[in-house]
């Protein structure tokens, strides 16, 4: 197997030093940003399989960032973010990042977090090859093969895992998962705290592929609904 590659963007160096430190010992190949400009640059370089990136950054930031590097190319983000900036973490999640951790954090956490979003994103690219059938939903057209989405023939461009939770939704349409379930299913951890990252990609869904495709079922969760 490959060596697969972190890009770390964080301008504290103690703290980018100890997670690449922690990341290579796990057999990662890293590669260290300290400000918003050098990220992209490095992303566009290395090609990362996975970015670890935290929001308070020089130059322009983690925000900024993350927005850049999904436009070019989508990779996995995990976000590092402040105690209570839970504007930052919305803002975060609807630009596209996958999972976030709060500081501070234990590197143990953060590897474990690291390896369960590349498991993720290794399954999907897998499920990807297998010939996935396309999936047909009224005007929505999900083309698993090639992880792309249309909406009444415009296409829509996708995080990674807004597209997993959109698949996700459209394999049962019209059926109410709670959010619990979607995000054991579709982040593969259980942390009941942490539903609000499932309601920010909901939100993501609905900007870009329309506000009636995902009816909220206060209390309990989301179905996908069907315009024919
Ligand atoms: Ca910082």
């Amino acid at each position: 197997m490959t060596e697969r590659r972190v890009l770390v963007v964080e301008d504290e160096r103690t703290i980018a030093e100890s997670v690449a430190a922690r990341l290579r010992a796990e057999g990662f190949g890293v590669r260290i940003a300290g400000d918003g400009p050098s990220a992209v640059n490095a992303a566009r370089e290395m090609r990362p399989d996975l970015v670890v990136l935290d929001i308070m950054l020089p130059g322009f930031d983690g925000l900024e960032v993350c927005r850049r590097i999904q436009a070019e190319r989508p990779v996995p983000v995990l976000m590092l973010t402040a105690r209570d900036d839970e504007n930052d973490l919305l803002v975060g999640l609807a630009v596209g990042a996958d999972d976030y951790l709060t500081k501070p954090f234990s590197l143990r956490e953060l590897a474990a977090r690291v390896h369960a979003l590349l498991r993720r994103f290794e399954r999907a690219a897998a499920a990807a090859r297998d010939d996935a059938p396309t999936i047909r939903l009224g005007d929505l057209e999900i083309n698993q093969a090639e992880r792309r989405v249309r909406r009444a023939g415009v296409e829509a461009h996708l995080t990674p895992t807004e597209f997993d939770l959109l698949v996700h939704l459209a394999g049962r349409p019209r059926t109410v998962l709670p959010r619990t379930q979607l995000l054991a299913d579709v982040w593969g951890w259980a942390d009941e705290c942490s539903t609000r990252t499932v309601d920010s990609h909901v939100k993501a869904l609905r900007r870009k592929l329309g506000g009636d495709l995902i009816r909220t079922v206060h209390g309990v969760g989301y179905a996908l609904e069907v315009r024919q």
